[in-house]
């Protein structure tokens, strides 16, 4: 069984150029099952839309399952930038990690290990998926 889905949108409340429903009249139409609304938290006071999603997506009438999700920031330390309690109100959390130069040359392959090891720990077992994307920068 083959399910469509895309679980890594972005809308208006980061960085995407549509809106919650702009993104769930597209996943329709595109025959999708499954949409994961994934916006960037990059600091805890970028996660102030979780609400208005829940909102929108409640009032939305679709065929399509929509999951509230936030693509959220590892620091260095592998910490994340949302308490547990914030991201186990998640359906979906993408871990997103941005590897600059400086740490490809300073950091040791088991240094870098342990960060994505750690932000992984720190990550809900509540959620329904998580992901890690690494960007290399
Ligand atoms: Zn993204």
């Amino acid at each position: 069984m083959i399910v469509k889905m895309d679980l890594h949108t972005h809308t208006k409340f980061s960085d995407g150029r549509n809106t919650v429903i702009d993104n769930i009249r597209s996943a329709e139409a595109c025959g999708l099952e499954i949409l994961g609304i994934t916006d960037h938290v990059f600091r805890a006071e970028d996660f102030i839309w979780l609400d208005d999603l829940r909102n929108i997506i409640r009032k939305t009438n679709s065929s399509v399952k929509v999951l509230a999700g936030a693509e959220v920031h590892i620091k260095k330390d592998g910490t994340l930038p949302l308490s547990s309690d914030s991201l186990s109100k998640l359906d979906i959390v993408i871990g997103e990690l941005y590897v600059p130069k400086e740490w490809n040359s300073s950091l040791t392959r088991m240094e870098f290990l342990e960060i994505v090891g750690e932000s992984i720990k720190n990550l809900p077992r509540t959620s329904l998926l998580i992901l890690l994307r690494i960007h290399y920068i």
